[in-house]
């Protein structure tokens, strides 16, 4: 078999620079090893796949080289893959924050992304034994026997949620290239904590509260859920890209309140009043109850609490600082934050700079986004750069 272009991986990037490289008129064949492409996108959002954000710039990224985006994002823009969402048809919505779902399931996005590359081979079920570089180019092996191709784009990935297909082959075959990694962790992932902090979260499970939570200068407002192993929501997910195993976070669980006023005003009306009761105004009824207990003060009263104790328990509420132990890891994690250094990377075609023809997209690239849909418009950016800069090198 003998391709211009082979692209490993039927995800996001893979899918969408099979249908620009084809848009070239170049010979395209894909490969995946799972039984069906775009699994992630299928799951994605809930099940509509929030496929970009209208607010993205390079500041919506994490990466070792924050610059390094920029390029790929303004070739091609959220309006870009709006414009060809809109041509297929398929209906979407705008929540939050200029994040765009689809009003019906994500499998449509994935269904337009495979008609967009018409003419492409799909080849599923297939795993890879090798691949190797020779004058005329690239010598892949795999199950299904020997594809030569000119170029070689891998878009396999990154390491989160290995039940979907994730393999951690994108980076072995970076560094069988010579290319370094940036060390890799898992992002958008909730946080665990340890036995004393969840005699707190445990019973709360499944209680939702707008939150502002904060790890240095970075901070987040948004739903933040109680589980039975400690924290989750949008909130948490967002900061815990940012956050490293043994550091801090400060949560603000009634961020709008002047809680210690409010405290005090109340006391000054004639507190007699239970604190929980006082608290269920700004807070969950159970969260306020859950709350008064770990603070000792569950069934107290309001005008027994001299100004410290308003203090204590404002701070407690509003700057309660937490060490999570872990997080629950790539078995959740939506994102993999780190992955083949950019420094090795061309930032306007995705093609490594030592080895000509090879190329790496997607979220196996050192470019994470925040929650929103930031990670599918680099996976579709970073793919539209290499299948454009592919385009010209055939011809
Ligand atoms: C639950 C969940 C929800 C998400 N929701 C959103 C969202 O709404 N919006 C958003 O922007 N981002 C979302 N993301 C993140 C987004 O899915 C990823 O950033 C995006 O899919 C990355 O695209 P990719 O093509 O680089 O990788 P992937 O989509 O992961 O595709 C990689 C492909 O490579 C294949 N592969 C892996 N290893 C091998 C191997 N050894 N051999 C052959 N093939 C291999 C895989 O089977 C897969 O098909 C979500 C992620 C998860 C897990």
């Amino acid at each position: 078999m003998e391709t211009d272009l082979l692209i490993i991986g039927a995800g996001a990037a893979g899918l969408f620079c099979a249908g620009t490289a084809r848009a070239q008129g170049a010979r395209v064949v894909v490969i995946d090893h799972a039984a069906r492409p775009g699994e992630k996108i299928r799951i994605s959002g809930g099940g509509r796949c929030n496929f970009t954000n209208l607010a993205t710039t390079r500041e919506r990224f994490l990466s070792e080289n924050p610059r390094f985006v920029a390029s790929a994002l303004a070739g091609y823009r959220p309006s870009d893959f709006v414009a060809l969402v809109d041509q297929a048809g398929i209906g979407w919505h705008e929540k939050t924050l200029g994040q765009l779902f689809c009003d019906g399931k994500a499998t449509q996005i994935t269904e337009m992304l495979i008609r967009r590359m018409a003419g492409a081979e799909l080849w599923l079920d297939t795993t890879l034994a090798g691949l190797s570089r020779d004058a005329d180019g690239y010598a892949a092996r795999t199950s299904r026997g020997v594809i030569r191709a000119k170029r070689v784009v891998v878009a396999c990935g990154a390491k989160s949620i290995p039940k979907m297909g994730a393999t951690g082959l994108a980076y072995d075959l970076a560094l069988q290239f010579g290319l370094r990694i940036v060390e890799t962790r898992p992002g958008l992932v909730p946080l665990t904590f340890a036995e004393q902090d969840l005699a707190l979260c445990k019973p709360l499970a499944g209680i939702a509260v707008e939150a502002e939570v904060s790890h240095g200068k970075t901070r987040f407002r948004d739903a933040l859920l109680f589980t039975h192993r400690g924290l989750s929501g949008p909130a948490i997910l967002q900061i815990s890209s940012f956050w490293r195993p043994g550091e801090e976070i400060i949560v603000n669980l009634a961020p709008d309140a002047d809680l210690a006023g409010a405290l005090r005003d109340r006391r000054g009306q004639g507190g007699r009043v239970a604190i929980q009761t006082v608290l269920g105004a700004h807070l969950p009824a159970r969260l306020a109850e859950a709350i008064a207990a770990d603070l000792g003060l569950e069934g107290a009263r309001l005008a027994d609490q001299n100004n410290a104790a308003i203090d204590r328990i404002a701070a407690r509420i509003q700057r309660w600082q937490v060490r999570p132990v872990g997080s629950e890891g790539y078995r959740t994690a939506e994102v993999t934050v780190g992955g083949i250094d950019t420094r090795d990377l061309d930032a306007s075609t995705m093609q490594a700079r030592d080895v000509p023809g090879l190329y790496f997209i997607g979220e196996c690239v050192d470019v994470t986004g925040w929650l929103g849909g930031y990670n599918f418009q680099w996976a579709w950016a970073s793919a539209h750069a290499a299948g454009l800069s592919l385009a010209g090198a055939l011809r």
